[in-house]
């Protein structure tokens, strides 16, 4: 029988970690798991729930009560589907200073682990690899200049003919690298094993097919 995979992809914001653990996961018939859209559904909850981001007693007693699963790449919340509310502005805004809160992190640990129990899958997010799987088989660190992440998300938003702003993109961008890099618990930064993919100057499929060449000799070993 073939042994369960883990491959965690981390990085900062709009690097393209999403886009390349969806298309391995598909590839390679594995379960795609987007951590930090876990984060963005309880920062959802949070915000309709009306709590400040101090008011940490509450939101880990929600936190726990909370049911987060994923359906065909679909995001639920408590079984509402979330997919496109969490990639709003104000999530956006206040997803990471949530995401800074340590004993929030833990139970989000504790459910990203649950979630990936019984199956082969590439998880993407900031502590992938650092925390959340640190004996995961293939580990990737998926960066870009800031300026390259910008240029992507605005080209991304401008195709679907929202209005957008490539400062306001940049900015947002750099808030939350800020506090992921510098937050306390569980920081972003590269695992000591993992493998730097510098995105900027490479296009979607050559980093695809770099990154299977790596599964594939890890499933030879
Ligand atoms: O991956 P994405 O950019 O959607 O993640 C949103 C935010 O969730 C990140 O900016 C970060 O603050 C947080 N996050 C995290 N740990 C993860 C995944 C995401 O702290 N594993």
């Amino acid at each position: 029988m073939k042994k369960r995979m883990i491959i965690a992809i981390d990085g900062p914001a709009g690097a393209g970690k999403s886009t390349i653990a969806k298309s391995l996961a598909e590839v390679l018939g594995y379960t795609y798991i987007d951590s930090g859209a876990m984060y963005r559904a309880i920062t959802l909850k949070i915000i309709k729930s009306g709590f400040s981001i101090k008011d940490i007693d509450n939101i880990i007693d929600m936190t726990l009560k909370t049911k987060i699963d994923f359906r065909n790449n679909n995001i639920f919340l408590d079984d509402e589907e979330v997919t496109l509310q969490i990639r709003s502005d104000i999530i956006n805004a206040n997803v990471s200073d949530v995401s800074a809160i340590p004993e929030l992190r833990s139970i989000m640990v504790k459910m990203q682990r649950q979630i990936s129990k019984d199956c082969s899958i590439v998880m993407d997010g900031r502590d992938v690899g650092t925390v959340i799987f640190p004996d995961a088989d293939i580990k990737l660190f998926i960066t870009a200049s800031v300026d390259a992440r910008a240029n992507r998300r605005y080209l991304e938003i401008a195709s679907k003919n929202t209005n957008t702003n490539m400062n306001d993109i940049k900015n947002s961008i750099q808030y939350r690298d800020n506090i992921d890099l510098n937050r306390k618990a569980s920081p972003l930064k590269m695992a000591n094993d993992a493998i730097l993919i510098d995105t900027t100057n490479k296009s979607i499929d050559e980093v695809l097919e770099f990154a299977l060449c790596i599964v594939k000799d890890k499933e030879r070993e």
